[in-house]
Order: C-alpha cells, then sequence, then structure tokens
C-alpha cells in the first residue's frame, strides 16, 4: 500500500497548521512548527492573498494529510459522503474519524495515525474478538477493540497509553486502559471533532 513517507512535519508547516503528525513530540518544544512557523522552501515567508482555489486545496489536503490517506483514497471518501445523507463535510468527516486506524490513534493504543496504522496492519488488535490487520476498516456504534493477549507487553501501546492524557480521549469512545480494550460508545458528531476544519471548502473543491 502507497504511503506518503516525507517529512512529516514539512507537511504541517506547508498547511499553516500542527497536524500532531509525530506523536508525543508535537507537545515538546522540538515541534518544528513551532520553531519555523511558515511554509517550508525558499519562498516560505512570502506572504500573498490566496485564492479561493488554494484555500479549498489547502483545507483538503489539511484533511487528507491528517488522516494519512492518499488522493485517490481520499476522493472515494469524499464520493461515499457525498451519496450517504446529510451534510456532506460532516458525512467525510465522520467516514474519516470511523477508520480503525484512527479510533485505535484516538484510543491511546498509538502515537499517532501512522503509528496506529503500523500497529494494526501488524495484527496487534481484535475486533469484537476477531483479528484484524486492515486499517480502513471501519467500525460501528458497539464494536469493541482490544489489544490480542500477545501484544500486551507491547512497549510503544504501554507508553501510548501513559501519555494519551495529553490529548484526552473523545468523549464518543469509552477506554479501559488496564483492559487495553475500548469500545465504539456512538460515531462521533460535527461538535465533537474540535480541530479546526473547514470541510465545506473540500466540499467547494470536488464539486467543481
Ligand atoms: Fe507537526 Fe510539530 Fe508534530 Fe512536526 S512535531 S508533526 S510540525 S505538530
Amino acid at each position: 500500500m502507497a504511503r506518503y513517507t516525507e517529512a512529516k512535519c514539512r507537511i504541517c508547516r506547508r498547511e499553516g497548521t500542527k497536524l500532531f503528525l509525530k506523536g508525543d513530540r508535537c507537545y515538546t518544544d522540538k515541534c518544528a512548527f513551532d520553531r519555523r512557523p511558515y511554509a517550508p522552501g525558499d519562498h516560505g515567508k512570502m506572504r500573498k492573498k490566496p485564492s479561493n482555489y488554494a484555500l479549498q486545496l489547502r483545507e483538503k489536503q489539511k484533511v487528507r494529510r491528517m488522516y494519512g490517506l492518499l488522493e485517490g483514497q481520499f476522493r472515494r471518501y469524499f464520493q461515499e459522503a457525498d451519496r450517504r445523507k446529510g451534510v456532506t463535510g460532516t458525512n467525510l468527516l465522520v467516514l474519516l474519524e470511523s477508520r480503525i486506524d484512527n479510533i485505535v490513534y484516538r484510543m491511546g493504543f498509538a502515537h499517532s495515525r501512522a503509528q496506529a496504522r503500523q500497529l494494526v496492519r501488524h495484527g496487534l488488535f481484535r475486533l469484537n474478538g476477531h483479528k484484524v490487520n486492515v486499517p480502513s476498516v471501519r467500525l460501528r456504534p458497539g464494536d469493541v477493540i482490544e489489544v490480542r493477549e500477545r501484544s500486551k507487553k507491547n512497549l510503544v501501546i504501554a507508553e501510548s497509553l501513559e501519555t494519551v492524557a495529553r490529548r484526552g480521549v473523545p468523549a464518543w469512545l469509552d477506554v479501559d486502559p488496564t483492559a487495553m480494550r475500548g469500545t465504539v460508545k456512538a460515531l462521533p458528531t460535527r461538535e465533537d471533532l474540535t480541530f479546526p476544519m473547514t470541510e465545506q471548502l473540500i466540499v467547494e473543491l470536488y464539486s467543481k
């Protein structure tokens, strides 16, 4: 499966916001965006008024990169969101949030979505009692994720659970850190997603 492998901090600097792609480091003074809050490259500090198209493109890139998806995958999520009833932008965000790699990260079993994806791929979790190793699997309310017995001593997971208090577990999830188990209580509503995202710009971009 192809994925973006270049420097993650450059992505934050390009998108002009902290996307928290590197786990704990993002909360320290080593954060590259805190040190150099401008776009990378020779012209990174140049300022000009962005066009509407530029704003839409950057918002799409920001959200896509935050969830670690390639363009084709992201567009397919948009197409599905568009087919569903309700507000397309909200549908899109809910679809992205319901991926198992995102939920493993949100529950605190991994420092970042990229790490969560790797742990899922390596088969460290069970979903409703069955081994799962596909990061795009979509969870529904009532689904239970737990760390497999043989992986409960995994240092990455243990360290991540220790530091999860820093970012908190969303109200739509329920986590028992001792049992290394989490339940999806409900899918998130738009109000649950507090990271600044203007999904309407993405809808406008793809609707051209
Ligand atoms: Fe982004 Fe800062 Fe984390 Fe790097 S350390 S990924 S710049 S938030």
